[in-house]
């Protein structure tokens, strides 16, 4: 019994030991965890307190510096020692140390734009501003806690510009062709794109944009498997048709045989009535040949003539058939030209102002510089923005400048010539192809243009509005040019344009 004791007694230590060790070990590792929290707030801490000062700036860069290779806490201790000498230092030579803070909270309040970040923080800050002592640690450790609620949207928000993005995805959404189908849809992302100003509409208006282009990419790859149905469709008829061809042709071969069958039997018959009448003494027995030959060749014709009615019957169904069949194949492949007519010239048409697009441009600009090379012809570019078009969408409200973008649209292409070829090259701006055309005329036509859009009047729900301006850049193809160095030109003569005032045309 005693023995069953002591051996009891000798499980309970073992379990305790283990217990203890595991709770040692669970420590160590909630040690280190809080040891890596804490390098990393600190790395945190001190990249918001750097650009306060070029002295505290060396101590929290050497702070960082040796966290990086961990904690040790020796080194930590000596860190952060000199950190706080030097910031006494600063305090006593600064009016107060509020005035230290104070940038301190400048800098946050600009970091962390949330509205429950903001609130915090300014609590704080008046908070800091009316105590008459600061606990530095105090006060770093509650910039901490407030800092570090929801890591995630601070991230975002710290790391993007949102102007930067909306821009960027505004250009992306002009860039690509937008299907009819998805148009409205576009133009409702694009106004909340050219609005959006804070982080939470921000991520909704991303979303949408993202689901809009998933939606476009889908929506033209069913338009290619559209297509790809339909020519399979098309080749398994043209193989039906070829099979039923085949078949017409055989069946005209077949009665071919049949005629030179009949050829036969009956040039066959009149060879053996021909022996047999030169070789008959008496008119009897050579009646009886005649008649017996001449039923054979009356069979024979009659057995060829059914067989030809049920033939041509055949050939003709079949004919009939074949007929059919070329009639739908032709009506599906009208059906087929008009759909792919009509895809391909909405591939090459903006969908707002019914003007060419940037691929018609580019298309049409292959051809151009080709035959420039080629003849050497003079051949101009223009490239239109409107003015302050911004400014008009935010004052007035983006369906007033689609409105603009249409209007616009109509009197440059009513009033350039025939030859000429216009684009909307993007957003607000226009291309413009001018062949035979040197830069002289080309910068009066310009300013003509120019002139028309600065008289037009731009109503809007009965009201009208002061003149609404286009600037361009002109420039004419020179040799060695490329189709860009050209682009480039006039790109940089626009600049100019609205360096100088705007409503302007300039040349280079
Ligand atoms: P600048 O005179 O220097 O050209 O100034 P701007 O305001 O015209 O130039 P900016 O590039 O800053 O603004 C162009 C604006 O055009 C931005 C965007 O809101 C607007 N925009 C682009 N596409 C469309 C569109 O399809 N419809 C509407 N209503 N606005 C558009
Ligand atoms: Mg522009
Ligand atoms: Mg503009």
């Amino acid at each position: 019994m005693g023995f069953f004791t002591k051996d009891a007694d000798k499980d309970k230590w073992k379990d305790k030991y283990l217990k203890l060790l595991d709770e040692q070990q669970h420590a160590t590792e909630t040690e280190s965890e809080k040891q890596a929290l804490l390098c990393k707030t600190i790395i945190r801490l001190s990249l918001a307190a750097s650009g306060f000062d070029a002295q505290l700036d060396q101590h929290l860069q050497s702070i960082r510096d040796h966290l990086e290779q961990g904690i040790d806490s020796n080194t930590l201790k000596q860190d952060l020692e000199n950190f706080t000498a030097v910031l006494d230092d600063i305090n006593k030579v600064s009016s107060g140390a509020s005035s230290r803070t104070g940038l301190l909270f400048d800098f946050l309040l600009r970091q962390y734009t949330s509205t429950e970040h903001q609130a915090a923080l300014q609590a704080l800050k008046t908070a800091s501003e009316n105590s008459e002592t600061i606990n530095h640690e105090q006060l770093f450790g509650t910039i901490l806690a407030i800092i570090n609620t929801d890591l995630t949207t601070t991230a975002i928000t710290n790391q993007i510009d949102i102007k930067i993005v909306s821009n960027q995805l505004l250009r992306l959404l002009d860039g690509i062709d937008i299907p009819t189908v998805f148009s409205q849809q576009a133009q409702t992302v694009k106004q909340e794109l050219m609005t959006v100003n804070s982080p939470t509409p921000f991520q909704a208006v991303l979303d949408k944009s993202i689901d809009l282009l998933l939606k476009v990419k889908q929506h033209s790859q069913l338009e290619r498997q559209d297509i790809d149905k339909f020519l399979t469709h098309i080749t398994e008829q043209l193989t039906e048709l070829g099979q039923t061809v085949h078949g017409a042709s055989e069946s005209a071969l077949e009665s071919e045989l049949m005629r030179s069958k009949l050829d036969q039997c009956v040039s066959e018959h009149v060879e053996a009535l021909q022996i047999s009448s030169s070789n008959a003494t008496k008119l009897e027995t050579l009646k009886e040949i005649i008649n017996e030959r001449l039923m054979c060749i009356t069979l024979e014709i009659q057995e060829h003539t059914q067989k030809e009615t049920v033939h041509r019957k055949k050939t003709q169904l079949q004919l009939e058939e074949l007929t059919l069949k070329v009639k739908e194949m032709e009506a599906e492949s009208r059906e087929l030209k008009l759909k792919l007519e009509l895809a391909s010239a909405q591939a090459l048409r903006d969908a707002l102002t019914g003007l060419p697009n940037r691929l018609a441009y580019e298309e049409r600009l292959q051809n151009e510089f080709a035959r420039w090379k080629r003849y050497h012809m003079p051949l101009s570019l223009i490239i239109w923005d409107i003015d302050l078009f911004k400014r008009i969408n935010d004052e007035f409200g983006h369906k007033f400048g689609d409105e603009v973008l249409m209007t616009i649209s109509k009197k440059l292409s009513e009033h350039c010539r025939e030859t000429d070829f216009i684009s909307r090259f993007g957003g607000e701006e226009f291309t413009m192809l001018l062949p035979n055309t040197d830069k002289q005329m080309a910068v009066r036509l310009a300013n003509q243009l120019r002139y028309i859009i600065e008289q037009t009047n731009f109503t809007f729900n009965g009201k009208q509005f002061t003149p609404i301006t286009i600037s361009c850049g002109v420039t004419e193809f020179i040799d060695d040019d490329t189709q860009e160095t050209a682009f480039e030109r006039a790109d940089n003569a626009l600049y100019k344009a609205k360096q100088q005032g705007r409503n302007l045309c300039c040349h280079d």
